[in-house]
C-alpha cells in the first residue's frame, strides 16, 4: 500500500500509479493472497470492515503514511480478533468488497519514508528507510538489504521494549546497537544476500555523514563496526547450515 500524500507532487504520482483511492495497492505479490483475489496496483482501498479510511486521519495528523498505518492497524486488530476482514476496495472494474484471510507472514512492514535525510529506524512493528538512504544504498541490494536486516533485527530482538524497560542511557542504547550489527549478517546471509555487503555500507555511510546518529556515544565508529561484523561473519562460517539456513545463536540463546 502507498499513499499519495507520500509523493511530493500528488499528481504525477496519481498519473504513474493510478490511486483509484488516497490509499492504493503499491504492488501485488505474485500468487498471493491479493493476486488470488484479482486485486491490482493502483486499486484503492475505501474501508477496512465498514470503517472509512479515505478522508484525513485524525491522529498523526501531518504524517504521510498515517493512512497507511490506520488501516494496517485495522487490519492487525481484525485479524487477530477474526482472522480476516472485508476491505472494500475501488477497482478498475468499480466498487468490490473482498474477505482477506492472510497466512502469518513476516512480523515486520516495511516502509518508505519521503524524506531526504540518511536515516532509517524500526519502532518494534515496523521498518523504515528514507528515500535518502534508498538513494544511498542503490549501489548495491546487497546494503540496502544491510540497512534493512539491521532495522529488522531491532525488531526481532524486541529492542525497543527493553530500552522502555531499562531506561535509553547510552550504555544501554550501545548494547542494542551492537546486537542489531551482529545479528543483521544472519539475515543477511540467510536471505542470500553476501553480509560482506553490511562492511562496505558502513564504511561509505561512515565517510559520508562522518557526524549524526550513528556517531555518538550510542553508537560505534564505522571501523569498530566493520570489525564486529567481520568478526560474526567468521564465527557464523563455522556454524552448520540447515536447509540451507544458520540459526543465530542471538535469536536462540539456548542453542
Ligand atoms: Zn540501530
Amino acid at each position: 500500500m502507498h499513499d499519495e500524500a507520500q509523493y511530493l507532487d500528488k499528481g504525477l504520482a496519481k498519473t504513474a500509479f493510478a490511486f483509484r483511492s488516497p490509499v492504493a495497492i503499491s504492488s501485488v505479490v505474485s500468487g498471493g493472497e491479493a493476486a488470488q483475489l484479482g486485486l491490482q496496483p493502483g486499486d484503492g482501498i475505501a474501508a477496512v470492515d465498514g470503517v472509512d479510511v479515505t478522508g484525513p486521519i485524525a491522529v498523526k495528523k501531518g504524517r504521510a503514511t498515517a493512512r497507511v498505518e490506520k488501516i494496517q492497524t485495522l487490519l492487525a486488530d481484525a485479524f487477530a480478533k477474526s482472522g480476516s476482514a472485508v476491505v472494500s476496495m475501488k477497482t478498475a472494474a468499480g466498487p468490490k468488497d473482498v474477505k482477506l484471510q492472510p497466512p502469518a507472514v513476516c512480523a515486520s512492514v516495511f516502509w518508505v519514508d519521503a524524506k531526504t535525510k540518511l536515516d532509517a529506524g524500526a519502532d518494534g512493528t515496523s521498518v523504515r528507510v528514507t528515500e535518502g538512504m534508498m538513494a544511498f544504498a542503490a549501489v548495491d541490494d546487497a546494503e540496502l538489504a544491510a540497512v534493512v536486516a539491521h532495522e529488522m533485527a531491532h525488531n526481532l530482538l524486541r529492542h525497543r521494549d527493553r530500552l522502555a524497560a531499562t531506561g535509553r542511557a547510552k550504555k544501554q542504547v550501545l548494547a542494542t546497537e551492537i546486537e542489531a550489527d551482529r545479528l543483521s549478517v544472519w539475515l543477511m546471509q540467510n536471505a542470500g544476500y553476501d553480509p560482506a555487503a553490511a562492511l562496505r555500507f558502513i564504511e561509505r555511510f561512515g565517510r559520508k555523514t562522518g557526524l549524526g546518529i550513528f556517531s555518538d556515544a550510542t553508537h560505534l565508529r564505522w571501523g569498530n563496526r566493520q570489525m564486529l561484523m567481520q568478526a560474526e561473519i567468521d564465527g557464523m562460517t563455522q556454524v552448520d547450515a540447515r536447509n540451507g539456513l544458520r540459526s543465530p545463536p542471538l535469536l536462540n540463546p539456548s542453542n
